[in-house]
C-alpha cells in the first residue's frame, strides 16, 4: 500500500457491501474462522489487522500502526476506516471481492462505536456473529501460543495482552449496542474449531444464498 494519506473519495460503494461481522475478544478465533470462510467461494474475508500488517512498516501509516499496536492500543478511528475503505475498494477493482456475489465477512472492524458510525455508508450489516468466551485465561493462552507461532510482537508481552483485553471491554464491546439485538448471534468460542464453524455456517449460509439469488438489495 502507498504512503499517501488515504482518502474516502472514490472508495464509497454505490451500494453498501452486504456484510456479516465476526465479533469477539482478541484470541476468540475470529481470524481462524474468517480464514476458513474466506476459502469458500461466495465469501470474502477481510481482517482489519491483516490489512494493517500488509502496510510497509517504514511508511507513514505503517509507523502509526506500529506505534499503537505495540502498546496494545487501537489505531485512531478516522485513519483506520479510511485505510480499510481504500483496501476493500482496491479488492473490488482487482475483482477478488465481488460485492454483488460475495458476502463480506469482516473481522476486527468496526472496533469502536465511532468506527461503526463512520462505516454506515460502506456496509449493510446482515448479522453479527459474536464469538463469546467467558474464560479469560483460555483466551490469554491462545494469544500466547499464536504469538510464538506467528511471531507477533503485540501478543508476546503479558502486559500488552492485558491491555488489549481491557481495550476490548471498554471500546469494542459497546459496538454491539450500535446494532439491533436480533442481528446478534452468540457462538461459544471455546468449542472445537469444527463446532464453531458449524454454528457460524448456520448463520451465514442463508445470507449468502439470498445474496447470490439477488434477493438482497
Ligand atoms: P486481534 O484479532 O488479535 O485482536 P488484530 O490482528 O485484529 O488483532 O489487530 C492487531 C492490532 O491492529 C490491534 O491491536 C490494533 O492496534 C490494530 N487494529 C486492528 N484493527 C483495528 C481497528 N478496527 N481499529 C483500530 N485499530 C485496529
Amino acid at each position: 500500500m502507498s504512503d499517501s494519506t488515504p482518502h474516502s473519495a472514490g472508495s464509497v460503494p454505490a451500494e453498501p457491501y452486504t456484510t456479516v461481522l465476526l465479533f469477539g475478544a482478541p484470541g476468540a478465533g475470529k481470524g481462524t474462522q474468517g480464514a476458513i470462510l474466506g476459502r469458500i467461494p461466495g465469501f470474502y474475508h477481510c481482517a482489519c489487522g491483516d490489512v494493517f500488517r500488509s502496510i510497509d512498516i517504514t511508511s507513514r501509516l505503517g509507523k502509526i500502526f506500529y506505534e499503537y499496536s505495540s502498546r496494545g492500543e487501537l489505531v485512531p478511528d478516522e485513519v483506520t476506516v479510511e485505510m480499510w475503505a481504500e483496501a476493500i475498494h482496491a479488492h473490488t477493482i482487482l475483482s477478488d471481492f465481488k460485492p454483488t456475489k460475495d458476502l463480506l465477512i469482516l473481522d476486527g472492524i468496526p472496533r469502536t462505536v465511532a468506527q461503526a458510525g463512520l462505516m454506515h455508508k460502506y456496509i449493510d450489516v446482515q448479522k453479527i456473529v459474536h464469538l463469546k468466551c467467558e474464560n479469560e485465561q483460555a483466551m490469554f493462552e491462545r494469544l500466547r501460543r499464536r504469538a510464538l507461532k506467528q511471531n507477533r510482537f503485540d501478543d508476546a508481552d503479558e502486559n500488552v495482552i492485558r491491555n488489549r483485553w481491557r481495550v476490548y471491554e471498554e471500546e469494542t464491546e459497546p459496538v454491539l449496542g450500535c446494532y439491533d439485538a436480533d442481528l446478534i448471534f452468540n457462538v461459544d468460542s471455546i468449542g472445537s474449531p469444527a463446532q464453531v464453524l458449524h454454528d457460524i455456517l448456520d448463520v451465514v449460509v442463508p445470507i449468502q444464498d439470498k445474496l447470490f439469488a439477488g434477493e438482497i438489495d
